[in-house]
């Protein structure tokens, strides 16, 4: 039994009136700690702990870490996460909630990211948050659940941070045989770390981040994403922390669900009326996010 759930897909009325085509969500906030991260990060941790691995350590504050603890406190292993000190109140309870270790330390990711490091001994796993092909192969079975149904879509509508889920969608898309359905790949105008690498058509990194879309904030994405997008149809996105808040809102209203920005920027081209014209039935991931609460995206809607 995996650690993640099999999905829903429905099909939207609200958003596909919105978008003028069939919209179709794969709800992958309702996994048991809120994000698609738990398909790839569960299937590492499975597999870690299948060769003996005895704690698993991470520095995500966000919903990789919280991934990690869940699949810990599943597994029956201690969990350790290391997060700066920008970590939200709220992130901080979320991982104590699944009974993980956190330590808060430095300033920025890297100075978490580099203690954890050297936490890290022969017994334990360090879990990466999307650059590992044991991620992507978990994360691919989001394709799985589809393929086995009747229906195709025309194309993936999904969101980008370091690239993880880009990598385990072509990797499903791929072992399905579907080599003919393109990806459209979002992200904000300030994390927009694959659009640049697109571009550049080499790996590039970002000075700096500056999105609210903080689940999206990887300054470079993992080499596999941009070998990914220029082997698979993959066009590149960018829409404004503003466009991914209000889809936010709207997507709480139409299907009562609450999302992180980081899957609004992905729902928001459901909500501009043309961005998908051109595909008769569009698949998005309903990536979810558990660190974002509705009067935080208000206000960050008021100081936009
Ligand atoms: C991690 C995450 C993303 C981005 O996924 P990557 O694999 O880093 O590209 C998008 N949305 C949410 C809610 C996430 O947690």
């Amino acid at each position: 039994m995996p650690l993640h759930i099999a999905t829903p897909l429905l099909e939207s009325r609200p958003l596909s009136v919105n978008a003028h085509t069939a919209i179709w969500l794969k709800m992958d906030a309702l996994q048991p700690c809120g994000s698609f991260k738990l398909r790839g990060v569960g299937h590492a941790c499975e597999t870690h702990h299948g060769r003996g691995a005895q704690r698993f350590i991470s520095s995500s504050g966000g919903n990789a870490g919280l991934a990690v603890a869940y699949a810990g406190r599943k597994l029956g292993l201690p969990v350790t996460v290391v997060v700066p000190a920008t970590t939200t109140a709220r992130a901080i309870e979320l991982l104590k909630l699944e009974g993980a270790e956190v330590i808060v330390h430095g300033a920025s990711w890297q100075e978490a990211n580099q203690l954890a490091q050297t936490l890290v001994s022969p017994t334990d796993a360090f879990i990466h948050p999307f650059d590992d092909p044991l991620l992507w192969a978990g994360h691919a079975s989001m394709i799985d659940e589809v393929a086995q149904t009747a229906f195709k879509p025309d194309a993936v509508v999904l969101s980008v941070g370091g690239g993880g889920l880009l990598c385990g969608v072509v990797e499903g898309l791929q072992r399905n045989g579907w080599h003919d359905v393109p990806v459209i790949a979002v992200e904000t105008h300030g994390a927009g770390s694959l659009h640049a690498a697109i571009n550049a058509g080499k790996p590039v990194e970002l000075e700096r981040i500056d999105s609210i879309a903080t689940s999206l904030g990887a300054k470079r994405v993992c080499d596999q994403a941009l070998a990914y997008a220029q082997q698979h149809p993959v066009s590149s996105v960018l829409v404004s922390d503003l466009a991914a808040l209000d889809a936010c809102e709207r997507f709480l209203n139409d299907h009562r669900v609450l999302v992180e920005p980081a899957c609004g920027a992905a729902l928001a081209l459901a909500y501009d009326g043309a961005a998908l014209a051109g595909y008769a039935q569009v698949m998005m991931v309903v990536c979810g996010g558990a660190t974002a609460t509705l009067p935080q995206i208000q206000e960050w809607k008021r100081t936009r």
